[in-house]
C-alpha cells in the first residue's frame, strides 16, 4: 500500500504537467512499475495529444508485460480523438491497473474497469482519491452536472475588506503565485467591468514560471463600456462580455466586430441573472471559471448562490470601516431583523497556510459529495449508475 502511495504520488505530479493545457479534458498522469522500477512514464499534454496511458505504455515498450500501471483516472473506453486506453491495457499485457478515481464521464464510469477486468486485469481502486479528485474537481463537476465548475475568490483583510489605501495588493506575494495557480486550473477568468476598470487587470495566468495561453475573459459589463480597441480583442484573445438585455444594438455589432463574443442577460438580483449567465457558459463549452471579484459580482453570486467553491486569502491587517467589504448587504438589515441566509451550504474543505496568508477553502454540499461519487464503483450492487 506504500508502494502504492508512493507511485501515486508520482501519477499526480505527472499529471499535473499538463495544468492548463487540456481543456475540456482531465488531467492524467501515468506511471508503469515492472519489477519494483519505474519502467514507463506519460502525462496528457492536450486536446488531441496521446493519452497519459498510450504515452507510458510505449515509453515501457516490451517492460509493460506483467507490469503494473498507475493512474490517477480510471482509463478511457471510448472512441473519440484517439482509441480507447483500456485496448492499449490490455494489448501491452499489463497485468495489474491502479487508479485514483472512477470517471464519471458518461462514456467511460466504470466501463474502463469492467472492460479491463473482462480482459483478466486486475483492478484496484481509491489509492490518493481525495487527491486525485482535488486535481480534476472543476472536469469531475462538469461531467456531473453538465455546467461550468465557478469557483470564486478574494484577498481580504481580516475584517473582510477588499481594498487598501495606498496599496495595489492586500495579499502576500505567495499568494499571488497561488492565484497564478488557481488561474492555470480554469479555463476562464470573470472580473466586473468596474474592478477592469479600477486596476486594469492584465489577467493572464502562468504555471511556475511557464506562461501558458491566456484564459477566457468574462466581463460583466451591463452597459457596453469595454473598449473594442481594448489589446484582449488586438490579440485576438477570448473574451465573453455579459451585457444586460436594454443593451444598445450598435454597440454590440460594434464589440463583435472587434472579435468580442457578447452575451445579453435578463435581469437579476443585484444586476444580472447569473443562473443564464451559467447555463450561458455551457451553451460556450466553457467547462470552469474562476470570478475573481469585485464586491458587487461577489455579493450576486453569493446572493444566487451559484459558486461551487468559495476561496477566501486572509491577510493579517485590518483596513478599517473606509476600505470596501466584499459582500456588500445594501441596505444592510435593519436592528433586530434576521440577515439574508447567503451560502448557506457552503462547509470549510481546507485551510492552508501560505507565508503570513491563510486560504480557506469553501465547498457547496454537491462538491463535498463528489468524493464518494468517484471512489464507489459505478453499477455496481450497492452503486447507482
Ligand atoms: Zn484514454
Amino acid at each position: 500500500m506504500n508502494d502504492d502511495r508512493h507511485y501515486m504520488e508520482r501519477v499526480l505530479e505527472l499529471a499535473s504537467r499538463g495544468t492548463g493545457l487540456t481543456f475540456p479534458n482531465p488531467l492524467v498522469g501515468a506511471v508503469i512499475v515492472a519489477g519494483g522500477e519505474i519502467a514507463g512514464e506519460g502525462f496528457h499534454a492536450g486536446a488531441g495529444k496521446p493519452h497519459a496511458e498510450i504515452e507510458a505504455i510505449a515509453a515501457a515498450g516490451e517492460s509493460a508485460r506483467g507490469a503494473d500501471l498507475y493512474l490517477n483516472l480510471e482509463p478511457c473506453c471510448h472512441h473519440g480523438r484517439t482509441p480507447p486506453c483500456t485496448d492499449a491495457i490490455v494489448e501491452a499485457g499489463i497485468s495489474r491497473v491502479i487508479f485514483g478515481i472512477f470517471d464519471p464521464d458518461e462514456r467511460v464510469r466504470g466501463q474502463g474497469a469492467r472492460r479491463l477486468r473482462e480482459n483478466g486485469t486486475e483492478i484496484e481502486t481509491g489509492v490518493m482519491a481525495r487527491e486525485a479528485l482535488e486535481l480534476n474537481l472543476p472536469y469531475i463537476h462538469r461531467s456531473l452536472t453538465g455546467g461550468p465548475f465557478v469557483m470564486l475568490k478574494l484577498a481580504v483583510t481580516l475584517d473582510g475588506r477588499i481594498t487598501l489605501t495606498g496599496e495595489k495588493y492586500i495579499s502576500c506575494s505567495d499568494s499571488l503565485e497561488c492565484v497564478h495557480g488557481l488561474r492555470a486550473r480554469l479555463e476562464a477568468v470573470a472580473v466586473g467591468s468596474g474592478t477592469l476598470r479600477a486596476d486594469d487587470p492584465s489577467l493572464d495566468r502562468r504555471l511556475y514560471d511557464r506562461p501558458l495561453d491566456p484564459p477566457v475573459r468574462i466581463v460583466f459589463d451591463s452597459s457596453l463600456a469595454f473598449p473594442p480597441g481594448h489589446p484582449w480583442l488586438e490579440k485576438g484573445e477570448r473574451v465573453i462580455l455579459c451585457c444586460s438585455e436594454a443593451a444598445d444594438a450598435a454597440r454590440i455589432e460594434e464589440l463583435e466586430g472587434a472579435g468580442a463574443e457578447v452575451t445579453r442577460l435578463p435581469p437579476g438580483d443585484g444586476g444580472l441573472d447569473l443562473h443564464a449567465w451559467r447555463r450561458d457558459l455551457s451553451n460556450r463549452g466553457i467547462t470552469s471559471v474562476l470570478v475573481e471579484g469585485g464586491a458587487r459580482i461577489a455579493t450576486s453570486m453569493m446572493k444566487a448562490g451559484i459558486p461551487d467553491r468559495l476561496v477566501l486569502f486572509h491577510a493579517p491587517v485590518i483596513a478599517g470601516a473606509g476600505e470596501k467589504g466584499w459582500y456588500q448587504d445594501d441596505p444592510p438589515p435593519a436592528f433586530g431583523e434576521d440577515p439574508p441566509a447567503v451560502g448557506g451550504d457552503l462547509s470549510l474543505s481546507y485551510v492552508e497556510v501560505i507565508d503570513g496568508d491563510v486560504m480557506t477553502v469553501y465547498d457547496r454540499k454537491h462538491v463535498s459529495g463528489y468524493l464518494e461519487a468517484v471512489t464507489k464503483e459505478p453499477g455496481d450492487v450497492h452503486g447507482i449508475d
